[in-house]
């Protein structure tokens, strides 16, 4: 049948590279937890941009502010100032309690800038010989998609014809104390983790691993960095996932719900004894830390603070997912998450689970095969979480 969402999905097969497989659905319209199609069918989002819709939809006070800010300027490289950036630097750093901000756009353009900025500090700071800086990541990490990002992955399909990988990389299984202690040696420059692997599979650490890995990076003189682009900013119940063991890392990654869905911004922070490597022309972007970006991510980070956003996670995840584990179905085999970062592991493949929701409308997007992730905007109410439970309690 030729619907108008029927016209653009062939469009869309017929001229863009065939990078990924998104499910057949058009959405042409959001607000909050609803996303519409041309057709006019409402869905319910329970991937919200893979975490980066954390405040809504089109969150009215975000989207003023990217109003007002695109009738003032937008752009100014960072040739000269703009009165933007020093507001937003301030935000930034007194939300994570460092004192230094970098600004990129993208999740992956973060995670290259953690990269640099741990391999410069592994030979000025450390004292590293010229090239042999070590970074240990983890087994099942994601952390996107550029030649550093790849270079730090497990998974075969994500490098398979893009070699040679960047060198310097040792990767341990998530969770594993004694083989991150195996694994670090004197050149090692850094420690790189998800403090909740979100792509991997929404994969918890066990207790205590987080603490005790900051604990022994910092008897080596290694820097714990945590890529928060996916659980942080309230996604996990907490501002920071890293936040449920008390740990501090020498560098955090922000990306994500950092722009509210509405304008791409990422950073890391971290203090200057780390960021300070960083001189005038060893690191930059044309839009990192633009204008828009940054009135924008001011606003959407006021949005989580003032609607406790991370309290709504904690106390609306605890419910969903003691809703979701008393159903008693053989088709699932666990049930995790911490807030409002869930996921559904299946005895079997979840995509077709993911069609059928769909048909009901609701939008989630299975992840690693087996698994339903659901991560619905986190202003979603109570009332509007009862209605997905009736449906997975019906199956
Ligand atoms: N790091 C983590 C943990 C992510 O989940 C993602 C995206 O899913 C990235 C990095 C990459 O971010 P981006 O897609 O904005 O480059």
């Amino acid at each position: 049948t030729t619907t108008k969402s029927n016209t653009i999905i062939e469009q869309t097969q017929k001229f863009g590279a065939n990078n990924y497989h998104p499910l057949p659905i058009v959405i042409a319209k959001a607000e909050g937890v609803w996303v519409e199609s041309p057709e006019g069918n409402k869905f319910m989002d329970m991937l919200s941009a893979y975490s980066a819709v954390n405040q809504g939809h089109r969150h009215p006070k975000i989207i003023q502010a990217l109003k007002d800010q695109a009738d003032k300027v937008t752009l100014t490289s960072r040739a000269f100032h703009s009165d933007q950036l020093g507001p937003w630097y301030e935000k930034v750093s007194k939300l994570t309690n460092k004192n230094m901000v970098l600004p990129m756009n993208t999740g992956a353009e973060a995670v290259e800038t953690a990269l640099k900025a741990a391999r410069r500090w592994g030979y000025d700071v450390k004292g590293i010989a010229e090239d042999q800086a070590e970074i240990i990541a983890c087994i099942g990490n994601f952390h996107g998609r550029t030649m550093g990002a790849v270079s730090l992955s497990s998974d075969p399909e994500y490098k398979r014809g893009f070699g040679p990988m960047l060198p310097g990389i040792n990767l341990i299984p998530y969770g594993d104390l004694e083989a991150l202690k195996a694994a670090i040696t004197p050149n090692t420059a850094a420690f790189l983790i998800e403090p909740i692997q979100g792509e991997a599979g929404i994969i918890i650490p066990p207790e205590g691993f987080l603490k005790a890995a900051s604990d022994l990076c910092k008897a080596n003189n290694v820097l714990f960095i945590a890529d928060e682009i996916q659980a942080g900013l309230a996604r996990t119940g907490k501002m920071f996932a890293c936040d449920w063991e008390e740990v501090t890392p020498d560098m955090l990654i922000l990306g994500k719900a950092l722009g509210g869905g509405v304008f791409p911004i990422s950073c890391v922070v971290a203090n200057s004894d780390v960021l300070g490597v960083f001189n005038p022309g060893s690191h930059g972007s044309t839009f990192g830390g633009n204008p828009l970006a940054c009135a924008v991510s001011v606003a959407a980070l006021e949005v989580i603070e003032e609607e406790k956003l991370a309290e709504r996670s904690l106390e609306l995840g605890e419910y969903f997912l003691n809703q979701l584990k008393a159903i008693d179905n053989p088709m699932i085999k666990e049930v995790r998450g911490r807030g409002l970062f869930i996921g559904v592991e299946l005895t079997e493949e979840a995509r077709p689970y993911c069609e059928q929701l769909k048909e009901e409308g609701l939008l989630c997007k299975e992840t690693h095969d087996t698994v339903i992730r659901f991560a619905p905007p986190l202003i979603i109410s109570k009332e509007e979480i009862d209605w997905p439970l009736r449906k997975f309690k019906r199956y």
